[in-house]
């Protein structure tokens, strides 16, 4: 029998909701359980594929070619979990559904409303995930409880308990208690209210956890108990890490929440948890070897969140190769701007991530340019690809003006233009090439040594390719292609022969990193600028 958990958010938005279910989900694999994870978005467009990463963050692509919340990636990182199509529904995919069901007639000429039909296909949703090889579903709703977006889903989940049974759901809420600097104190006030909006819609909440900068004394989380109709062993604290996200699940486990669930949910799991190499990771952290420092060279550079998943597998990489990273954040039209030299000197590797749009394109290829001719270790991925071979074609190949046909229609040198199957789509959500795709490499290069076979399977999403007309040119300038689709149409990766590190790759490998298994192209990236630091010291030593 599934089992089902609940997390809900109150007070304001943003209190890592996602690391949360994240870290629950990794406490009840490690205790044996088999665990499935999925998000629950209330906002109206269908997927986040079409949306700003400035509104939204990183699209995260799945195996499956769903393009889905970033909290996904929390979920991935963390969890052995499988995600799939129904790891996330938003309120259009919903309305979607059900407004097609009525256009064929489903509801036999009933009035179709938010309860029973919304909340209905709201239920089926999250059903979808059970099956008897599967213990728990965490079900995260997205949003703030109080938002009126958000209602049909807290709706759902209250009449859940009624279908499946009281015993089988927990419902956990998440709040803030925030510490006011001229009162000197922690204040509970803002998760009573919230705790009393869900009451007011029927949900008792099961476990309370708590967001906050200052520990919580036993009174304040007695006096949240007693007002919020919460056991005192169930509020439990989630204090704000300084050091790393990876130390939330740790700091879990000391609070008691995974026993707590265990217990409450009467799941039959092992009693101790194995969270060694969780604990090594973090030991790894602590005590780095190297430091160096990398830059990230793209559009979204003062977002935090538009390159989420590129920011932690360089954190991976860096783990493993125990070094502690400082990541640059760059604009690429500041490098447009100002020069590479100015923005640029001083790091050991530069990265080049995926993107949309032409602006900031010609810094990002002067940056390619910069690390090309002074050895700097260099990484593109998706667009990063594509800028590099427009550099590669301008400056060395000697196609003045190459370009990609997404950026200039009438380029006379079109090196990337839109791939076949693309090119009689005109609607925009959800028709790129998405998703794993195997790719073939070539033996004796850096990817083939790094990932140590050469099949591999990566994830996708772009329009644009390699102009195939313009191979043999490229190949006779040094541009090695070391991996190609299997029918060797596609170009997935291009590299340098005479360069330490240049590699580039039209898929998106930071998907499918985990901090405890760096995925092997970001650790060779990461690898190659740390023994550029090494040997950068070593010649200021010798030259002293
Ligand atoms: N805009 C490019 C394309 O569609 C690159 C996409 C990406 O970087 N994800 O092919």
């Amino acid at each position: 029998m599934t089992k089902h958990i609940f997390v809900t958010g109150g007070v304001v938005s943003s209190l890592g909701k996602g690391l949360t279910s994240a870290s629950i989900g990794m406490l009840l694999e490690q205790r044996g359980l088999k665990v499935k994870i999925q998000k629950l978005d209330p906002y109206i467009n269908v997927d986040p594929g079409t949306m700003s990463p400035y509104q939204h963050g990183e699209v995260y692509v799945l195996d499956d070619g769903s393009e889905t919340d970033l909290d996904l990636g929390h979920y991935e990182r963390f969890t052995n979990s499988p995600l799939s199509r129904d790891s996330n529904y938003t309120t259009g995919q919903i309305y979607l559904s059900v407004i097609e069901k009525e256009r064929r007639g489903e509801f036999l000429g009933k009035t179709v409303q938010v309860i029973p039909h919304i909340t209905n296909e709201i239920k089926q949703c999250i059903k979808r995930l059970r099956d008897d090889d599967t213990d728990v579903v965490i079900t995260e709703i997205g949003g703030t409880v109080g938002d009126i977006e958000s209602q049909p889903f807290l709706e759902a989940i209250r009449q859940f308990s009624l279908d499946v049974g009281k015993e089988n759901c927990l419902y956990i809420h998440l709040t803030l208690v925030p510490y006011l600097k001229a009162a000197a104190e922690l204040k509970t006030k803002p998760t009573q209210h919230s705790v009393g909006q869900l009451r007011e819609i029927g949900i008792q909440p099961d476990i309370l956890i708590c967001r906050c900068e200052r520990t919580i004394s036993r009174e304040d989380r007695e006096k949240i108990g007693l007002f919020c109709n919460v056991p005192l062993e169930a509020v439990i604290e989630e204090k704000d890490k300084d050091f790393s996200i990876y130390e939330v699940p740790l700091s879990l486990v000391e609070h008691g929440l995974d026993e707590l669930i265990v217990r409450r949910l009467q799941l039959e799991s092992s009693s101790t948890l194995d969270l060694d190499d969780w604990r090594e990771l973090l030991h790894r952290m602590r005590n780095p070897s190297h430091e160096i420092s990398i830059a990230v060279v793209g559009k979204y550079a003062e977002h935090k969140d538009a390159y989420k998943s590129i920011y932690e597998a360089i954190d991976h990489a860096g783990i493993s190769n125990l070094a502690q990273i400082r990541i640059g954040r760059i604009q690429s039209e500041d490098v447009e701007n100002e020069g590479p030299e100015r923005l640029l000197s001083g790091y050991d590797g530069i990265l080049i991530p995926g993107g949309f749009g032409e602006r900031g394109i010609e810094g990002k290829v002067a940056a390619i340019r910069y690390a090309r001719e002074r050895n700097i270790p260099f990484f593109g991925i998706c667009l990063g690809m594509q800028c590099a071979v427009i550099e590669y074609g301008r400056n060395v190949v000697g196609l003045t003006d190459a370009h990609s046909t997404e950026f200039d229609k009438d380029s006379p040198h079109p090196v990337i233009c839109l791939l076949d199957e693309q090119k009689n789509i005109v609607e925009m959500g959800g028709t790129m090439r998405l998703g794993a795709q195997p790719a073939i490499l070539e033996s004796g290069t850096h990817c083939a040594n790094l990932y140590g076979k050469t099949e591999v399977e990566e994830r996708h999403r772009h329009r644009y390719e390699f102009n195939h007309v313009y191979r043999k040119q490229f190949a006779a300038h040094g541009m090695r292609f070391a991996g190609t689709s299997p029918d060797g149409k596609l170009v997935e990766i291009v590299e340098l022969e005479d360069h330490p590190w240049f590699v580039a790759v039209q898929y998106h490998p930071e998907f499918k990193s985990k901090p405890t298994h760096s995925h092997p192209l970001f650790q060779g990236f990461i690898e190659a600028a740390v023994s550029r630091r090494v040997k950068e010291k070593q010649n200021a030593s010798v030259s002293f």
